[in-house]
């Protein structure tokens, strides 16, 4: 490859409106263009770091037994009405009509059109099980598209299903596509780590997340340092605190004080002399089985997740100050759990203190001394809030700590959701009709290569893991006035690319210098620089971009130093 000949539009300054570290490289790199809001072109290099994401996928999911397919992007809206999507998926879906005036989306995730397939193909148990996956652009309108492609609006997912006969079977599936996924993400180099994630309210543990491990994640988890248990936040289960519920009622009951104009947390604790532990901040929300209230101790944080699994809702969303008012009676910052008509959940930490402080539902006035065993009448006490690095681990109680992480892929046991909904079926050994066990597996393509970004890079631009490179060898000649050199580097270039290895040759009239910095910056790993004086005494420089390390060659040796450093590497990642 030449760069003269190729569209590498590189950039000195950074792009204005990008806020993460992979966007502003990526763009600078010459690598994706933005064409509209989450909508990106991939230009030559950043395609091909999507093609070798793309590849790896694509070897371990069939090596792992599963089929490739490609299935429409746009999808009519007929099949969504079948599973109620259409009408609960919300805004995230793009919906648009045909000329003919039909409903039509954009297909944001194809579980209703892989089981409309399997539905129509599939009729009996010898035929199963089946894993079928496509690599394909989705579409979801996000509410904020950002950090480039981390979160686009259009996207290169890797979406897989499977079919099974039964529970069991589905299982061993979800087991190989978890091994699957490891060695994915081990092959392209990534720092990961492998989650329990969230299910929904069905629950189970067959939910699994992968994420790169980086500062700029979006999403938290909880990762203990003894042993092996880590979930993401909205999953990590919190251990109940020691002191049994009811324990010691601490003399005479509520009773009420003036807090003119304390509202939070830590006002009300100022004015009280307490600690936000020894208060209990109750949260009014609403969601579409009507207002509840949830109490929680003063120092922690709700988990709504934990709150919507617990209720069965889909939308929880704290009530508006007005709402606040015309439900307790005070304004918000006096909210308590007495005398509310509303369901009370409280979160088993709020639930076990003995003395605490609450709202009194009135402008103007807290209780204190409350015993929640005690005076509080609570519908149900549960685990609602966010595990926090002072908590043990619910696995081994050790200690936790907590990171941050980009979701790269994500498994899942559907069971007989889609196939309920959508009648698939199949003939069993005894000729019985039975509804298709399924799981579904999701990657991030693009997204991967972004977080690759996030995860390896430096001062001067992009480091990439081999595995991800858009080459994996940058020459660079320091004059190309100097025939020699031209003739050195032209046929070096030749005898690489002959040999198998990819190579990008900066023939630019540009002074060396710059070509230095462009190499940096689109992350080349190998860096061969050939000049007159490392001509004359035949060698070649090559320089190590992850380390920096610079070391001479002797021209005769350098391909096999080279295939040996990527062999080296590749290898090292299984
Ligand atoms: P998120 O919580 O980040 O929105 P999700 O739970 O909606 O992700 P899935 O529906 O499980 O994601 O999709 C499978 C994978 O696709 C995710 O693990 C993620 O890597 C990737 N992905 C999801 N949304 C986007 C997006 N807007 N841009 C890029 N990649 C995405
Ligand atoms: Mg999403």
């Amino acid at each position: 490859m030449f760069f003269s000949r190729m569209l590498i539009p590189t950039l000195k300054e950074n792009p204005a409106e990008a806020e993460a570290v992979s966007h502003i490289l990526l763009f600078r790199a010459g690598m994706i263009r933005k064409l509209a809001s989450g909508i990106y072109n991939y230009l030559p290099m950043g395609l091909r770091v999507l093609r070798k994401v793309e590849r790896i996928v694509r070897e371990e999911m069939n090596r792992a037994g599963a089929q490739e397919v490609l299935l429409p992007a746009v999808q009519p809206a007929e099949l969504w009405q079948e599973t109620g999507r259409w009408q609960i998926y919300g805004k995230e879906l793009l919906r648009f009509k045909d000329r003919h005036g039909r409903d039509c989306c954009f297909g944001p995730t194809h579980e209703e059109v892989i089981t409309d397939l399997v539905r129509k193909e599939v009729h009996s148990y010898r035929q199963l099980p089946l894993n079928l996956y496509q690599i394909q652009m989705k579409f979801r309108d996000e509410m904020r598209p950002r950090f480039g492609l981390i979160r686009g609006r259009e996207f290169l997912m890797k979406d897989g299903y499977s079919f099974h006969v039964n529970e069991a079977d589905a299982e061993a599936c979800y087991q190989d596509m978890y091994a699957a996924y490891n060695r994915i993400f081990q092959r392209c180099g990534l720092r990961f780590k492998t989650v329990e994630a969230d299910s929904g309210p069905i629950g189970g543990s067959f939910s699994h997340e992968f994420m790169v491990l980086a500062e700029t994640g979006e999403d938290l988890l909880a990762s203990c340092l003894a042993c092996d248990y880590a979930a993401n936040l909205e999953k990590a289960e919190v251990v109940p605190p020691a002191t049994a519920s009811g324990d010691a009622p601490a003399g005479s009951g509520p009773e009420e004080v003036a807090t003119p104009d304390v509202r939070t947390v830590e006002e009300v604790a100022g004015f009280l002399n307490a600690t936000p532990a020894e208060i209990i901040k109750t949260l009014i929300y609403e969601t579409e089985k009507g207002p509840v209230a949830v109490l929680l101790r003063g120092d922690h944080e709700v988990n709504e997740v934990k709150v919507k699994n617990l209720l069965a809702v889909m939308d929880l969303t704290l009530a508006g100050a007005g709402r606040v008012q015309e439900l307790t009676g005070g304004e918000v910052g006096f909210a308590g759990p007495f005398g509310l008509n509303l369901p009370i959940y409280a979160d088993q930490a709020a639930a076990a203190m003995t003395t605490a402080v609450t709202g009194a539902n009135k402008t103007g006035y807290h209780l204190v001394r409350v015993n929640p065993s005690r005076d509080i009448v609570m519908t149900q006490v549960a685990d609602l809030r966010a595990i926090t690095a002072q908590d043990p681990c619910p696995r081994c109680g050790g200690n936790i700590e907590i990171l941050r992480g980009i979701e790269v892929g994500h498994i899942f046991k559907l069971g007989l959701k889609y196939s309920k909904a959508l009648k698939a079926t199949f003939l069993d050994e005894a000729g019985q009709e039975q509804f298709i066990y399924m799981g579904c597996y999701g990657i991030g393509v693009s997204r991967i290569v972004a977080a690759a970004i996030e995860q390896g890079h430096d001062g001067q631009g992009i480091v990439w893991p081999l595995a991800l490179a858009p080459v994996q060898v940058g020459l660079v000649p320091i004059s190309l006035n100097d025939q020699a050199t031209k003739d050195a580097v032209f046929s070096l270039h030749d005898g690489l690319e002959k040999a198998g290895i990819e190579v990008l040759l900066d023939d630019r009239d540009e002074r060396p210098g710059v070509k230095f910095k462009d190499c940096d910056l689109l992350g080349i790993p190998l860096r061969v620089v050939i000049g007159p004086k490392t001509l004359a005494a035949g060698q070649a420089e090559v320089r190590h971009r992850r380390s920096g390390e610079t070391v001479m060659v002797p021209l005769g040796e350098l391909l096999q130093y080279l295939q040996g450093c990527i062999r080296h590497e590749l290898n090292e990642k299984g």
